[in-house]
């Protein structure tokens, strides 16, 4: 099989055939051959709490949600979800009409662009960015124009340049699409830079999608601040959450959406020819997650930075250079030290080096040459996974 007809046209339409196997089933498919430790996609290695787990169980055993449960999700999920962003936010939406409960977040995405693009619309989106945003913004049959987040000199943190920012808007822009706490760099953006995406997005009328699966992963002195919160944002910005970073679940799918009636109403007429519903149990119990005490999203924060700390100590000792993450669940490292500068051949020679699987941010830029020589690594695993890989990785320092 080729791939192709007889005609030699390729099965793959056209809109997508910049877009293979993604990198993480490819770099994970290494891992098993080679029997690496696999810090490349970013799952955690422990399932959540065991009271949700038991919710799922308890809901599959009463029958609740085993038959197709509401298109916009179940009530008790919808009500948790708004509940969740007032108590956190402030942000209030009502669970009928501003919320929408999707198959992750992945198809939060999916189903957002889709529903508010046009074909030649311009995305504004922060690169290195999510390998599913480009994706979808070609099925829509839109464009992406990039906005490169860049170490600042003295590498603390990847920083988002306004000017740039401001001159990637076109006349034929729909939408900026951001991430905080942003995947693959850990930048938490700041409200100073998000009163600045605010501030554009009301001038130039452009809508907002922020994709905030990370919220509760923040560390330090960083805070997470919803692009809704800002003035002018609640009527232009759709909001993008998920349970499965939050609660290390990322195998039940459970993602939504929030934001104003209208826009809620025109990604939920996209779902519906998606998913048409998500899967009806992990739905109850996720509702019951929410509703967690704090003590319970704390731990969780405290758990993932001694981790993050674990992991960057070890990269360091290994002689990396390391973009101290303010957030989420990975580390963006620098292989220049080395001197190496190609980090997809850095990655795929990697376990064979010293048994360890990492990603090639520079899959995830438009430019090549801006992310050429970053590797990233996953923390979200095992305290003793974590020291033998920075105990394999500190074989590159001799
Ligand atoms: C993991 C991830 C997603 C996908 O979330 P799911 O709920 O698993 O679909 C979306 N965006 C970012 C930035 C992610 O890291």
């Amino acid at each position: 099989m080729t791939g192709m007809t007889s005609s030699s046209r390729p099965f793959l339409n056209r809109r997508l055939a910049d877009f293979g196997t993604t990198i993480f089933a490819e770099m994970s498919a290494l891992a098993v051959a080679t029997g690496s430790i696999n810090l490349g996609q970013g799952f955690p290695d422990q399932d959540g709490p065991e009271e949700v787990r038991e919710a799922a169980v308890r809901a599959l055993r009463d029958g609740r949600g085993n038959q197709y449960p509401p298109g916009p999700g179940v009530p008790e999920l919808r009500t948790a979800i708004a509940l969740h962003q007032a108590r956190r936010y402030g942000l209030s939406c009502d669970p009928d009409t501003e919320v929408l409960v999707t198959a992750g977040a992945t198809e939060a995405i999916a189903a957002t662009l889709l529903a508010l693009l046009e074909p030649g619309d311009e995305v504004v989106a922060l690169e290195p960015y999510y390998d599913s945003y480009a994706a979808c913004i070609a099925m829509a049959g839109a464009s992406r124009v990039p906005v490169t987040l860049r170490p600042d000199p003295g590498q603390a943190r990847f920083r988002l340049d306004l000017d740039e920012l401001r001159d990637a808007v076109t006349d034929r822009t729909r939408l900026l699409l951001i991430n905080t706490p942003h995947n693959p760099t850990g930048t938490v953006l700041t409200r100073e830079e998000l009163t600045a995406i605010a501030e554009l997005a009301v001038e130039r009328d452009l809508l907002v999608v922020t994709d905030e699966v990370y919220e509760h992963l923040v560390f330090d002195e960083a805070e997470h601040i919803p692009l809704a919160t800002l003035p002018g944002m609640r009527e232009r910005t759709v909001t993008i959450g998920s349970a499965g970073k939050t609660f290390s679940f990322t195998g039940w799918k459970v993602g939504w959406v929030t934001g104003a009636r209208e826009l809620v109403s025109a990604v939920r007429t996209v779902k519906q020819f998606l998913t048409y519903v998500s899967a009806g149990p992990f739905q109850y119990a996720i509702a019951e997650a929410l509703r967690l005490p704090d003590s319970y999203f704390d731990g969780f924060r405290a758990d993932l930075r001694r981790k993050r700390d674990l992991l960057g100590d070890g990269l360091r000792a290994a002689g990396f250079v390391v973009y101290q993450p303010q957030g989420t669940y990975f580390i963006t490292t620098d292989i220049t030290p080395f001197g190496e500068k190609d980090a997809y051949a850095f990655c795929r020679a990697l376990p064979e080096r010293c048994g360890v699987v990492a990603i090639p941010n520079s899959v995830f830029y438009d430019d090549p040459d801006a992310g050429r020589s970053q590797v990233r690594f996953a923390f979200c695993k095992r305290d003793d996974v974590l020291d033998e890989a920075a105990g394999r990785l500190r074989r590159l320092a001799s």
